[in-house]
Formats: structure tokens, sequence, C-alpha cells
């Protein structure tokens, strides 16, 4: 999918030869960060190998002349050669002491890159995450940045040290050239012009294929992200069970593959397109390095150069033309990777709203919850969903909210506890703003449970914990709130009692029934006893009449100078409440006491009859 205000990557040419290293100062930073004494050691071995390989030719040159000499001498009828005999074999032990080192330096290249690549790679994921922690929930549900979370997790780590590893590996190959070129000027500036005219066709190509590449892979998100989603739906037990009794299995499997087939199809032609020009140009570095090859053949017989030189400069040139195919491709695949980390920094620098406030107490302390004028409208959609909503929930009220599928009871809450902010109005906690609010501060207060909450596989008593983080180990804390939400019975009847590992993800993990996992996800209230206000959005609706009522006895007891608010299509639960609200199509239509709004003989009290008659 391409979106319209994203900046859309262009293939490599001279014209935006600068986005080959636009990142790499961030990665380097990325990279010393993660490790100073790795990058310095990576970057002086890079140095050394540099160096080594001319140093090696140059020595070549040596060996060859020296036996070259000694052989003449020899061969002309000298009896003691020992000299320049033993010249030819001090400059080979030399080489062969460079190889030596050479090849430790190398080896200590690979060693640093293995050891940085695994460290960088926790630290980016850990940077990704620690950004997810941060976004807004409609961040989170918009279907465009999804995308962005989607790329920077899949590519983004392994990316920074790759465009490093070019990075350094251009130092490393430039230092040789530069030697190279030295020794190889001395045979011909010619010379040196083939070796670079010769390999810049293919880079150009690289770079060119390499921008489509990315292109592909930035497109794709949406796919990636549904053949994710495939997977997670025919790989994991919580989807099993309808994927099997629907017998879902072929069917998604088969959207699964026919994504794959589309992906397939474009990759097969880029690749075929890019091999078969890198070849064809590649081709045009072969003719170079021939006809160079003949010119100093000719060099040499006609004794214009030495045999050791002859050797020295065709290791020199062909060498060359390694460096300089390996520096172009180096750019362009920096360029790709640069394509890639700009996935990663436009993700983190995804603006967030910072700007929360700073209140830890309300101006009017015991004021309550007050919705004042409200409506919401998600983002992207065309319709309000709470339209002008007035309400005042005092101190110690009970209030219970009731209204059809999709009338916006839980948006409501979602406003409540600042998870989305209103469109338009203004709720108040204790006479202050939501948004003035110091978000822990506001945390404190609430203590709330979804109809959707989360089923953690971590132990019970971790499940029960994590509806208050200060005391999600504290095992004195698991036991009174499970004492609360009634769910301490079922729970010691279980194996490891409050340590039994939930879900079936890991070793010995436990099923629970819906009815069960109700209760905890209630306990979970109640592990927070210094919040004053709770909220139970359809927690009760696997449960049987009987556990209802008695939880809901339970709750009213736990609850009695505190704000509770619950959802519950149940009218003997609702009539519990001191105040009740009917919401119809995002608007509060009705409200008052289970008997005011019976004597109203209005929605309320027709559904509630609805209801009554079904029991009888
Ligand atoms: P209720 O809790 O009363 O069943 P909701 O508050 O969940 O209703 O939903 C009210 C309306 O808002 C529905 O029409 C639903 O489609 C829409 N809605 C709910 N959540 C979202 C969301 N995250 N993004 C966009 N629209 C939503």
């Amino acid at each position: 999918m391409k979106t319209q205000n994203e900046p859309q990557p262009h293939s490599l040419n001279l014209k935006n030869f600068s986005g080959a290293f636009q990142y790499s100062p961030q990665a380097l930073k990325l990279v010393w960060l993660t490790s100073k004494p790795l990058t310095i050691a990576f970057a002086v071995a890079t140095l050394i190998a540099g160096f080594l390989p001319a140093a090696i030719a140059i020595l070549g040159q040596y060996i060859v002349d020296s036996v070259v000499l000694a052989a003449n001498l020899h061969q002309q009828g000298n009896t003691d050669v020992t000299e320049p005999q033993n010249t030819a074999l001090f400059w080979v032990v030399l080489e062969a002491i460079l190889v030596i080192v050479l090849a430790a330096v190398q080896r200590g290249i690979s060693v640093c890159q293995s050891l940085l690549r695994a460290q960088l790679g926790e630290k980016v994921n850990v940077m990704i995450l620690e950004k997810a922690l941060t976004l807004s929930l409609t961040q989170f549900e918009d279907s465009e940045f999804y995308d962005k979370l989607t790329r920077a997790r899949r590519e983004a780590s392994v990316r920074p040290l790759a465009l490093i590893n070019k990075l350094f590996g251009l130092m490393q190959n430039a230092i040789s050239l530069v030697s190279y070129a030295v020794i190889l000027w001395q045979f011909s500036f010619w010379a040196l012009l083939v070796l670079f005219i010769g390999s810049f066709p293919v880079f150009i190509s690289e770079a060119k294929f390499s921008g489509e590449a990315f292109r592909l892979f930035r497109w794709r998100a949406p796919e990636t992200r549904q053949r994710l989603y495939l997977e997670t739906l025919l790989g994991r037990e919580d989807s099993a069970k309808e994927v099997k009794v629907f017998n879902l299995g072929p069917r998604l499997l088969n959207r699964y593959q026919a994504i794959f087939d589309k992906i397939y199809l474009e990759d097969k032609k880029l690749t075929i397109r890019r091999d078969t020009w890198g070849w064809l140009l590649g081709l045009l570095g072969s003719i170079a390095f021939y006809a160079v090859y003949i010119w100093i053949a000719l060099a040499a017989i006609y004794g214009t150069i030495s045999l050791g030189e002859m050797t020295m400069y065709l290791l020199v040139f062909k060498q060359g033309q390694s460096a300089v195919s390996a520096s172009l491709t180096a750019i362009s695949g920096m360029y790709e990777d640069n394509l890639y980390l700009s996935n990663l920094f436009e993700y983190l620098d995804q603006p967030v709203d910072s700007d929360h406030g700073t209140a830890t107490f309300g101006k009017t302390p015991g004021d309550g919850v007050r919705f004042n004028n409200v409506s919401f409208t998600y983002p992207n959609a065309k319709f309000a969903t709470l339209k002008n909503i007035n309400l005042h929930i005092k101190p110690g009220q009970k209030l219970a909210i009731v209204g059809e599928n999709g009338s916006g009871k839980t948006t409501l809450i979602k406003l409540l506890t600042n998870l989305y902010q209103p469109t338009e109005g203004v709720i108040t906690l204790d006479g202050t703003p939501l948004s003035s609010w110091e978000p822990s501060a506001l945390h404190q207060r609430f203590s709330v449970i979804f109809q959707d909450f989360m089923r953690y596989q971590f132990l019970v008593g971790e499940n029960l914990g994590a509806g208050n983080v200060a005391r999600f180990d504290d095992e004195q804390a698991w036991v009174r709130a499970a004492e609360k939400g009634l769910a301490d019975k079922f729970i010691n009847n279980l194996q490891n009692g409050y340590h039994t590992q939930l879900g079936k993800w890991f070793k010995d993990g436990q099923e629970l029934s819906g009815g069960q996992w109700q209760k905890i996800a209630l306990s979970r209230v109640f592990i927070k006893p210094e919040a004053d206000i709770l909220i139970l959005d359809e927690p009760t609706s696997a449960m049987d009449a009987k556990a209802e009522a008695e939880i809901f006895s339970q709750f009213k007891s736990h609850t009695e100078n505190r704000i509770a608010i619950f959802i519950s299509h149940r009218f003997s639960t609702v009539r519990t409440a001191d105040h009740i609200l009917v919401v119809d199509n995002g608007e509060i239509i009705e409200q008052g006491s289970h008997e005011e709004l019976l004597a109203k003989n209005n929605t309320y009290a027709h559904l509630f009859k609805l209801q009554a008659e079904g029991y009888q």
C-alpha cells in the first residue's frame, strides 16, 4: 500500500549519492553506544586490514625479483648464491608472517562484528519496544502506524551494524585502493583509469536494484502483516478451536500461500533482472582486466618491467578491481541499509503526546467524576460514537450502564480512563480535567477490567498482580485479591495454587474456563485497594447467575466509599445500582434509579420487563 505523505525512496544515482551516507552518523552512534571497546577494536582491525594487502603485493614483487636474480646467477655458473637466496627466503618468510597477521586481523573483525551484532540487535529491539510503550492507543490502532512498527521490527535491528560493517569495509578498501593506486600509477595512469571505469556500470545497476528491492519491501508491509496474522491464527492454541470446528484451516492456508505467490513473483522478476544485469556489466570488468593483462605481459616481454613487477602489477590490478567493486557494492548496499534505517528512525521519531499534566490531586477533592458536554469520534470514523454526554458520578456512587451492543458503553469507559481524549467537551476528576492529571497519579485512582481483558500466560498469581504493578509479585496481595474476587476457591484446587502456570504456551500450563478467567480478572480489580474508582465492563458474562449475584454482593460490600461503575446485560445486577444510565446510539437517553426508571415506563422499563418475562 502506497501512502501519500511518505517520502518515496528513489534509486541511488549521482544526485542522491549522499543517500548512502545519510544515517551513517546515527548508525555509528548506535554502534558506539552499544560497545565502545568493540567499536574501537573493529576500527583498528579495519585499518590494519586495509594496509596489509598492498604490503603483501609489494613483498610478492620482491620475492619474484630476488628469485629471478638468484636463478640467473645460478645459471650463469655462480656456485655461491647464498646471499640472494637468503634474501628471497627472507621475503617469503616476511610475506608468510604478514599473511598470518592479516588472517588474524580478519578473524578479529569477524569476532567484533558477531559480538556487536548480538548486542546491537538487542539494543535496537529494546529501543523499538520502549518506544512502543510511549505510544497512545490511537496510534496502535492506526494500520499505517502498525506498518511502520512491523517494518521497523523486521529489518531494522540488523541494519545499523550492516551499515557500519559496510562503512568500515569501505574505509578498508579505500585504504587498500590508495596504496594500490600509488603502486599502479608507477606502471601507468591509464591502467588506473581502466581499473575504475571498468567497475562503474555494475555499481550503477546494483544501486538501482537495491532501491527497487526496498520499495517492494516497503509497499509490502500490509501483506507481511496479513501473513503474520494468518500464521498466528493457524499456529496458536487460542484460535485452534474455531479453526478446527469451522474447518477454516485449508482456506486460511490458501490465503497465506496466495500472498506468498504474489510476493515471490515480484521477487523472482527482480532477482533475475538484478543478476542478469550484474553478470553482463560484470563482464566489462573481466574485459578490462584481460586488456591490462596483455599490456602488462607485453611490457614484461619487452623488458620495460621485471617479472616481479609484472606479478605485482597483475596482483594489484586484480585486487584493485575487487576492492573497487567491493567499495561500490558497499556503497549501494549502504544506500539500501540507509533506506531500511529510515524506517527505524521514522518510527523512533514518531511524535508522542508528551504534554500530559502534572496534577497529583484535584482542585475540588471529593467532587468525583464529571462529563461536561463530552462527544467523541474515533479517528477516521465518519460519525460520533458518543454525543453530548453530561454526567456527574459522586464518590461512593454505584453506577450501572445499560444499552445495546455498539451503543458506546465501552467507549465511555475508555474516555473515562483517559485511553482516548474527548473530541469535544471535558471530563474532570475532582474538578481537574483528566488531561491535566499526571498519568501515574491518574492510574492510581482507577482499577478497571475490560470485557476483552488479557489472559496472560503467566502464573495465576501474576495474573492477579497484573492489576497493580506495585504488587505484581506480592503473594499476600494475590491471596487477598482472590478472596475478594471469589477466585480463591478454585485457585486453591489448582495443582500449584497461585504458582500454577496458565495457558498452553509454556510447560505444564493449565487452561481455565471462561468463568474462571473472569474471576481472575475480577480479582485483578481488587488488588489495587488505593483505587477509588472501580470499573467492570461486562465482567460476569461467562458466569452463571448465582456466581454473578454473589460477585456483585461481594463487590458492593468492598466498594462502600468508592465509585463503582459496571456494564452488564443482566437486569438482576443492574437494578442493584444507585444510578442507571441507559445509552443508545452514543447518547444517554434515560437515567435514574431502578424504581425511577420503571416508573417512567420507557426504554429501561421495557427492556427490564422483556428480560423478566424470559425468566418466568
Ligand atoms: P458497547 O460497549 O456499547 O458495545 P462500544 O463502545 O464498544 O460499544 O462501541 C461503540 C461504537 O464504536 C461501535 O459502533 C464500534 O464499532 C465503534 N468502535 C469501538 N471501538 C472502536 C475503535 N477502536 N475504533 C473505531 N471504532 C470503534
